[in-house]
């Protein structure tokens, strides 16, 4: 299972890694913003993707709209603080699988993940 995290704070991508390795999700790809993240999802082998929504280059949303249109079936999870009903829909809209509000706890992330997974 390989996880590919899109953030632009490198803190908060550690933060997330450092989750995902305790729950068991060793194999995890990193990206800065959404264009890096296509180029990564280009190379192959990615299962699920965690993304931010607020990111420079091209933001969370584009990506997961981009990403939509090539790949019908990888789970999305957006990570983000934007907890605005009409962003979550927003988000709903474009294509992601489920939704986590910052700041989350490791059990909200573990749930959200066999969620998708789960499909
Ligand atoms: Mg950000």
């Amino acid at each position: 299972m390989k996880f590919l995290v899109v953030d632009d704070s490198l803190t908060m991508r550690r933060i997330i890694k450092n989750s995902l390795q305790k729950l068991g999700f060793a194999d995890v790809s990193e990206a800065s913003n959404g264009l890096e993240a296509l180029e990564e999802i280009g190379k192959g082998g990615i299962n699920i993707v965690l993304t931010d929504w607020n990111m420079p280059e091209m933001d969370g949303m584009t990506f997961v709209t981009k990403l939509r249109q090539q790949d019908a079936q990888i789970p999305i999870l957006m990570i983000t603080t934007n907890a605005a009903k009409e962003d979550v829909l927003e988000a709903f809209k474009a294509g992601i699988s489920d939704y986590i509000i910052k700041p989350f706890t490791p059990e909200v992330l573990k749930e959200k993940i066999e969620g998708v997974l789960k499909g």
